[in-house]
């Protein structure tokens, strides 16, 4: 098992004594039974990598010291994600799998036949900084606020790759043609006939069919991403 690594929206550096708050206290304690001298790794976006030894563990306090960097701050370049939230579960691993394969922003939309009721965002920001712990990111994908499906098509500088059940163009010479396009997905219920109109008829949407069977949404997020990465030709190994 790989050591614990922990996401701090703190300055890091070495020397520096931090104090925890309460979920990572609590993480460290009753999930991992850590106690005073436990060593783990520390990082941000901002700052890197960093080792680190918890200095104490009280019931409801930890303190950590800050010792030397592993890995200095990188650039994580990723695609936007626009999707329809979706039921509980199902949002849950899409959040995780996306996270994972390198997603820089989660933008939800509105869509006529999408899930109204919304899930709270700060339990979906605890599963994403999770996935960001356990896949070695260094950046946590921005959560964005919930927007228009129109006004959020239409705020991607570079397009969008639109995943349309009703058929489209081939996935993969499309993401090779707008590599920085963002990637949409429509709700369980898909996307109304008007939705699908609207979005056709704006400049820089790019629709594209994922194959001749109906994916679940978290799957056809799923299969834009991965691909999307495959034709990443510049990622280093690790
Ligand atoms: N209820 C709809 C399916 C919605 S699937 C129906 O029965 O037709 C949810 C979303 O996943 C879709 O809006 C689309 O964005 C994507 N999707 C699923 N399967 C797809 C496919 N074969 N091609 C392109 N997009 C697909």
């Amino acid at each position: 098992m790989r050591d614990t690594r922990l996401h701090l929206d703190q300055p890091l550096e070495a020397g520096v004594a931090l104090a925890l708050d309460a979920a990572a206290t609590h993480y460290l304690r009753a999930v991992l039974r850590a106690r005073a001298g436990h060593r783990l790794r520390v990082f941000n976006a901002r700052d890197g990598e960093w080792r680190a030894r918890l200095t104490g563990l009280e019931r409801h306090a930890g303190t950590l010291e800050v010792e030397d960097r592993l890995r200095p701050a990188t650039p994580e370049p990723g695609p936007t994600l626009l999707f329809a939230p979706l039921k509980k579960g199902h949002l849950d691993w899409l959040l995780e799998k996306a996270t994972e394969l390198g997603v820089a922003r989660l933008q939800p939309v509105r869509c006529r036949h999408g899930v109204v009721e919304g899930a709270k965002p700060e339990r979906l920001e605890q599963r994403i900084v999770e996935a960001v712990e356990q896949s070695e990111r260094l950046s946590v994908p921005a959560l964005l606020p919930e927007a228009d499906l129109a006004a959020a098509v239409e705020a991607q500088p570079d397009g969008v790759v639109m995943a349309d059940e009703a058929g489209g163009a081939a996935l993969l010479p499309t993401l090779a043609a707008h590599p920085a396009a963002a990637l949409l997905v429509g709700p369980e219920g898909g996307f109304s006939a008007e939705e699908r109109a609207a979005l056709r008829r704006t400049a820089n949407v790019f629709p594209v069919s994922l194959g001749p069977t109906i994916l679940r949404a978290e799957t056809a997020a799923l299969m834009l991403l991965a691909c999307h990465r495959a034709g990443m030709t510049e990622t280093a190994p690790r």
